[in-house]
């Protein structure tokens, strides 16, 4: 996902005042003190650009998964990550991401499917720049629908319904994509996407990848 702006608020206070007002958190960091950050799949792999496998076993083993791919998300400085992009076939996304109105979301999805736009709601699309980590330092304007719902389970397999705006909507649209195959370079123009492969070309990535054969 384009990066993303913490804006912290360093103001000068010179007189006792209360905290900042905290912006509000949806959500909440998993403890990762046993995480490992995986490196990244790039563009070209084929793990990124065929459908994932369900997620049918909601063990130990899934939530190490999960703790793994934020670990990987924070270190490549991510606001979303699949599973895929650490090189394991399952449905399974991780987001710490804000929204439009200032609300920064945490948490995962297990086997997503994105709602269709509810009816009679105006389709209003957003029309922001959007990256991703397995496309390392490329961007590229894509509208995307400004609101987006997706449900699936959580990592004990209870369903869950995950619904965002802004930012937020691009990234649930952007992360379910990922595990059906697709990148976003998928949904630009010819000319847009070898832009995009050729800024990707010419730039050096921040964090680890796996190197395509
Ligand atoms: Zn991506």
């Amino acid at each position: 996902m384009a990066d993303q702006h913490n804006h912290e608020h360093d103001h000068d206070h010179e007189h006792e005042h209360e905290e900042p007002q905290p912006t509000e958190v949806i959500g909440e960091v998993p403890d990762l003190a046993n995480a490992t950050a995986r490196p990244i799949t790039v563009v070209g792999n084929p793990v990124l650009h065929r459908e994932c496998q369900d997620v049918t076993a909601f063990d130990a083993e899934l939530s190490a998964l999960i703790d793994d791919m934020f670990s990987s998300m924070y270190a490549a400085e991510g606001v979303g990550l699949a599973a895929n992009q650490v090189g394991v076939d399952l449905k399974v996304f991780v987001y710490d991401c804000p929204d439009d109105e200032g609300v920064r979301h945490i948490g995962h999805v297990v086997n997503p499917v994105l709602e269709e736009p509810p009816v009679g709601r105006r389709r209003v699309l957003d029309d922001g720049q959007e990256g991703c980590l397995s496309v390392p330092t490329a961007y590229a304007e894509l509208p995307r629908p400004d609101y987006a719902a997706v449900t699936g389970q959580d990592k004990d397999g209870n369903p869950i319904r995950v619904e965002g705006t802004g930012f937020f909507a691009r990234c649930l649209q952007h992360e379910t994509d990922h595990l059906y195959g697709f990148l976003y370079i998928d949904k630009l123009s010819k000319r847009d996407r070898k832009a995009a492969l050729k800024q990707m070309a010419e730039g050096t990535p921040r964090y680890a990848t796996v190197p395509n054969d």
